[in-house]
């Protein structure tokens, strides 16, 4: 049979676009691309491009005070300009997007603005009613922001609302506990709104290192969160200008702005997958395989509609993956078993990859390396915080399991312990590594002995027990 493409895309996110440009550019495939909303998708638009430049524009106080205990006495950020910040990011963001797009289209990719939906496994339409065939379709569509379904929440916003905001609020509500309401936390507060962090749990980040854990509830209260436990907000209604939050207790306060990020779905919904046949599962992600093959062989899907492993670099891996194995001849199946990533807060960001000490717990017995100290970048401008190294080692293979970092530019420490640890490394590696002089990095290759074997509580101190 004769098709109109060899590829058919749905989502020019990231995944989406490594996967066209790869199989157009390289391998010479006859692809094309349909975007609903603007090429570069949700990392790029709405998530971790335009994120990390408001961490960098919210971190600036903090960088003034260090200045000031380096001598620089009368160093102030003054006021901070909004407006200005976020029409930059906008022309920021419309270069990226160009920039993604001509990446496609200098590849040889054909890209519709338009949604598109499946109509059978050969064949796409789009919303202007044009069809088209394709030998394969790959669904890149991403993920959406989950509201919790509580009475008046139209009133609040969610993470894509933040980065094209009015005004910034006076007082804000961050609603969950995972990375976006910690991030955005950290955005807030730096940048001088009165935030407030609710989680209905009795401690954020649930899934990560406990220790670590910890160490951040601790570093938002030192900071100025105003870190609430065990809270959930109820309704939400209007109360002139304001917002009259009524949370679980029966307690009310009002704020300017409440952010929901309580959670991603995979965007399924109306994408024509009844059409098909593709096997979905119960929090709507399209089950894929190693290859990132659904259950109809024509069809594949690769990013956070699959609702892996939900981060760009995961996306772009799959999407590199299934154009070298489907047009590339090159079989790569994709395994992401070991996965860093970062949850970027200020002004200690924790980085971490491989096991928890709770997982590794359960496969074995395992040592626990520990450093903890405070960088003296920050020590001499008489900052109190803390660096906290943290590596999880298999007894009886000497393998590194885990690693985690608190600490500043924890991600930029742990992508090179990434590559040690996707390679074996084994904490004798670590040990033979000569230390670079004088760093934060280099707690991660002197930790001698190990402070515990895992199993033991760690002792409970008067800092954590405020949190815990
Ligand atoms: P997460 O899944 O990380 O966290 C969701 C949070 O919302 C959890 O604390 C959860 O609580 C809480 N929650 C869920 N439902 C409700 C509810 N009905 N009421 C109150 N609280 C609720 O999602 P995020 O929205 O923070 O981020 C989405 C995804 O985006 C992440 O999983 C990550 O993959 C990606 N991301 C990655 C970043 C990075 O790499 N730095 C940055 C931002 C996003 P509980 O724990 O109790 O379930």
């Amino acid at each position: 049979m004769k098709f109109d493409y060899d590829l058919f895309v749905i989502g020019g996110g990231s995944g989406g676009a490594r996967a066209s440009r790869i199989s157009a550019g390289e391998y010479g495939a006859r692809v094309a691309v349909a975007e609903e909303s603007r090429m570069g998708g949700t990392c790029v638009i709405r998530g971790c491009v335009p994120k990390k430049l408001m961490i960098y524009g919210s971190q600036m106080p903090g960088e003034a005070h260090v200045a000031r205990g380096y001598g620089w006495r009368e160093a102030e950020v003054g006021a901070f300009n909004w407006p200005f910040f976020r029409d930059k990011l906008a022309r920021e963001l419309n270069r990226l997007e160009a920039a993604y797009t001509n990446g496609m289209v200098n590849a040889g990719v054909d890209t519709y603005k338009q949604r598109a939906r499946i109509v059978d496994p050969h064949t796409v339409e789009l919303a202007d009613g044009s069809r088209f065939t394709a030998r394969y379709i790959l669904i890149a569509v991403g993920g959406r922001p989950s509201w919790p379904g509580i009475k008046g929440q139209e009133l609040g916003l969610v993470s894509d609302d933040l980065f094209t905001l009015d005004h910034l609020p006076g007082k804000v509500l961050m609603v969950g506990g995972g990375y976006i309401a910690c991030e955005f936390a950290t955005i807030f507060n730096g940048l001088g709104c009165k935030t407030v962090l609710a989680y209905r749990g009795d401690r954020i980040l649930r899934g990560f290192d406990e220790e670590m854990r910890l160490h951040i509830s601790q570093q938002f209260i030192d900071t100025g969160v105003d870190l609430r436990l065990n809270t959930t907000p109820v309704e939400l209604e209007k109360d002139g200008e304001e917002i009259r939050v009524t949370f679980a207790d029966g307690t009310q306060e009002n704020f300017d702005d409440v952010v929901f990020a309580t959670g991603r779905r995979p965007y399924t919904n109306d994408l024509g997958l009844e059409n098909t046949g593709v096997a979905i599962g119960n929090r709507g992600e399209i089950i894929v395989d190693e290859w990132s093959q659904t259950s109809v062989p024509s069809i594949y899907a690769v990013g956070d509609v699959v609702d892996l492993v939900n981060l760009t670099p995961v996306a772009i891996r799959a999407g590199h993956n299934f154009a070298d194995t489907v047009f590339g001849g090159i079989p790569k199946p994709c395994d992401f078993s070991l996965v860093p990533s970062a949850v970027y807060i200020r002004p200690h960001e924790l980085a971490t990859i491989g096991m928890t000490e709770e997982q590794a717990v359960e496969r074995g017995p395992v040592d626990i390396y520990m450093g903890g100290f405070r960088p003296m970048r920050s020590m001499f401008a008489g900052e109190d915080t803390r660096s906290v190294m943290k590596l999880i080692v298999d007894v009886e293979t000497d393998v590194v399991l885990g690693c985690h970092i608190f600490g500043p530019e924890a991600g930029e420490m742990l992508q090179m312990v990434a590559v040690a640890m996707g390679m074996g490394a084994t904490k004798a590696d670590f040990d033979r590594a000569i230390a670079l002089h004088p760093t934060v990095a280099e707690e991660l290759v002197t930790m001698r002995k190990p402070m515990r074997r895992a199993g033991e509580v760690p002792p409970a101190t008067e800092r954590h027990s405020a949190v815990s």
